[in-house]
């Protein structure tokens, strides 16, 4: 029988946090302390199905808090932390890269700083057994031509936006904070997710959410900028993978195998919903489809080599893209309600209301 223990997950209210706290809570008996500060990205109705659970523990706060941080793990003795909280949306930091630089990289740095005073005074077996485990993206690699390899662990970092630009920055700090320290670190960098309570200003959600508006769906510049995508539970399931078994010190490149073009998703979803809801005759969803000026520094293409996970820890990918997108897509039309509150603004009035001014 598995021992009682306890993990801190970090932006467990997002998107991916959010899914890996449903899946750690079903797949061990472990707690999850939850460390979210509920941004517009974070939502607390992602867990309404732990909301009283014992083995969940909700904290509203701040990464880059360092009192916070302190007494969370002095309180709950986790033996890992997995760090999910994270500015996320590239578009976002080119218009406003200030909270990227301050979660993602002093949040960060704050996380490891704490989690290193608290390691450092553990008994010698709870010290060999902690494990910090940052999730990142595939973004730090830059931008490959159509021919190029795709990004294995050694690819050279070269981020191009703000937003992988702070990421690839919290992804140094935590390498330092091994190879100076010997904190037990291990990083994790995932191509593009996709899949249920994705935020709908990402492409998937927001093209899914449009088309059911009959509202324009915009496709930056040509639509042939190149994604390798992953649905989310397989995502979860190899960090879950990295966490129990990973080598201390390691990066492991977690992928899909699926690279599809920005035009072909958005005609995926245009056909299968023409399939799902037949509108009047001669409607396409495809129609509503608008070319628009394309991103500022648009990376070209993003592939990702995931032969070490494979072959070290026996991942795999177990979701196809033409299953994994059904899912995804019923998923959006079974939960209108949730689609209407993040966008309509009323969980962030439910938000203020329960949590700032109380
Ligand atoms: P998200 O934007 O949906 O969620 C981020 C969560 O972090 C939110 O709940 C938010 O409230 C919380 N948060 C933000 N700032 C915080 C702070 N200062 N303190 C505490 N919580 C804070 O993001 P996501 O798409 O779920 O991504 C999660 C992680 O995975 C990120 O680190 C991201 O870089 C990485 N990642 C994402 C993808 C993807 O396709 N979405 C791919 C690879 C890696």
């Amino acid at each position: 029988m598995e021992k009682q223990r306890t993990i801190i997950v970090t932006g467990g209210a997002g998107f991916i946090g959010s899914n890996f706290v449903h899946f750690w809570l079903e797949k061990t008996n472990q707690t999850v302390v939850n460390l979210d500060k509920l941004t517009y990205a974070g939502n607390l109705d992602n867990l309404k199905r732990w909301a009283n659970h014992p083995r969940h523990i909700f904290v509203n706060g701040d990464i880059a808090d360092r009192q916070v941080v302190s007494n969370l793990l002095k309180d709950h003795h986790p033996w890992a932390i997995v760090n999910f909280a994270a500015e996320s949306h590239v578009d976002r930091s080119i218009s406003a890269p200030d909270d990227f630089i301050q979660t993602n990289v002093v949040g960060t740095f704050n996380l490891l700083r704490e989690s290193y005073a608290y390691w450092n005074a553990l008994e010698p077996d709870a010290k060999e057994a902690f494990r910090f485990l940052h999730v990142s993206t595939d973004e730090v690699y830059g931008s490959l031509e159509k021919d190029d390899p795709a990004f294995s662990e050694t690819t050279p970092y070269a981020p191009n936006s703000p937003y992988s630009a702070s990421k690839a920055s919290s992804d140094h700090l935590v390498r330092a904070y091994h190879h100076t320290y010997g904190l037990p670190t291990l990083t994790t960098n995932c191509s593009n997710n996709y899949g249920p309570y994705q935020f709908p200003e990402k492409l998937i959600p927001l093209v899914i959410h449009n088309a059911l508006q009959r509202k324009p769906i915009p496709i930056y510049g040509d639509g042939m900028n190149v994604r390798d995508w992953l649905y989310v539970e397989d995502h979860c399931a190899a960090i879950g993978v990295v966490l129990d078994s990973g080598r201390v010190g390691q990066v492991y490149n977690i992928g899909g195998n699926n690279e599809i073009t920005n035009r072909d998703i958005v005609n995926t979803i245009c056909r299968i919903l023409d399939d799902w809801l037949p509108g009047q005759k001669d409607f396409t969803h495809a129609s509503l489809i608008e070319f628009v000026t394309d991103r500022p520094g648009h990376d070209r293409r993003y592939a990702i080599d995931a032969s070490k996970i494979k072959n070290e820890l026996g991942w795999d990918p177990q979701e196809s893209f033409a299953t994994g997108i059904a899912r995804t897509i019923r998923w959006y039309l079974d939960n209108a309600a949730w689609v209407e509150n993040v966008t309509s603004g009323a969980y962030q009035r439910w938000v203020k209301l329960n949590y700032e001014e109380r």
